[in-house]
């Protein structure tokens, strides 16, 4: 199908972009266009004016930042995902990173964009979220910074307003001796997870967080859970969805299984780094 008729226009800087959203409150910023374009092309969107991002310069940045990473609006998948300095500072975003999708699609696709895109079965939003990471975004009012916690909304909904630009996404750097581990189970390599699991355990701390597993990233606090119990632990925290592409049953074997294989990675990250 072709997308509805709509405007377009290509800012050449942050504040024209904020200036084109608040006119017109139907409309989308366009980045990588990797999950708004099919979208439009099977009119599942049909905003009146698209505002594309990509000619704006400085924002395709990604940086140290406070021990942590700040990534731009503009870097892609594919450049997060070979940052030997993310690598270091946030282990976690690249063993997420690299279950996203394929190649073609992290050359264009942004980790920025993906997480105001808010897919309960996205990596990068769960990765955020239980790293306690935050998106910083620029609007008529000016700049704010939206906590991982109050991002994710709802299925597809993120609390990113509509006249708002994302303009950089910041996750916490990986503290000295902790363990981080990312797992997942999807149909082939490189489709949406059935259920996948991130876990950061930080010294008596494990916390374990979800994706495809309910309509926003979950988060559970394992710590003190003897490791036979880690998978029904976690599933008295859970509600896991029904949905055509499996049974809340299915998805709750998914997190018995994955609990504890991602808690033992991350443990095992964390003996390595000490
Ligand atoms: P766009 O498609 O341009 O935008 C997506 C949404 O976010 C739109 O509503 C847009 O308005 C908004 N938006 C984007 N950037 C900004 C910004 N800076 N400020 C305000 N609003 C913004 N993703 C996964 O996580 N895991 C997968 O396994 C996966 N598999 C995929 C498989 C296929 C076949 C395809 C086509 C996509 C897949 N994706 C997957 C999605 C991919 O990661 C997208 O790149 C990502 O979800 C959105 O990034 P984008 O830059 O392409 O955003």
């Amino acid at each position: 199908m072709k997308p509805a008729p709509f405007e377009y226009r290509r800012p050449g800087t942050l504040a024209e972009a904020v200036e084109a959203l608040a006119g017109e409150p139907n409309a989308k910023v366009l980045a990588g266009g990797q999950s708004l374009v099919p979208l439009l092309s099977m009119r599942l969107a049909a905003p009146a004016l698209l505002v594309d991002i990509n000619e704006i310069p400085g924002l395709d940045t990604i940086e140290i930042e406070d021990g942590g990473v700040r990534v731009g609006a503009l870097a892609r998948h594919a450049a997060v995902l070979a940052s030997d300095d993310v690598r270091r500072v946030q282990p976690l975003v690249p063993m997420a990173l690299s279950h996203v999708a394929h190649a073609t699609i992290r050359n264009r696709g942004t980790t920025v964009g993906s997480l105001v895109h808010a897919d309960a079965a996205a990596e990068m939003p769960v990765v955020l979220t239980l790293l306690g990471g935050s998106l910083e975004v620029e609007g008529p009012a000016g700049r704010r910074t939206i906590p991982a916690a109050e991002l994710f909304v709802g299925p597809l909904e993120s609390s990113v307003g509509h006249d708002e630009v994302a303009v950089s996404a910041y996750f916490p750097g990986l503290a000295p001796g902790a363990g981080v581990a990312f797992e997942e189970i999807a149909r082939r390599h490189g489709d949406y997870a059935l259920v996948g699991a991130a876990a950061l355990v930080e010294g008596e701390s494990v916390r374990v967080g979800y994706l495809s597993v309910s309509d926003v990233p979950s988060v559970v606090d394992l710590t003190g859970v003897a490791d036979a119990d880690l998978g029904e632990a976690a599933l008295a925290q859970l509600e896991p969805m029904d949905d055509i592409h499996a049974t809340a049953a299915y998805r709750a074997q998914l997190v018995r299984v994955l609990t504890g294989r991602v808690v033992r990675s991350a443990r095992d990250f964390a003996e390595g780094a000490r």
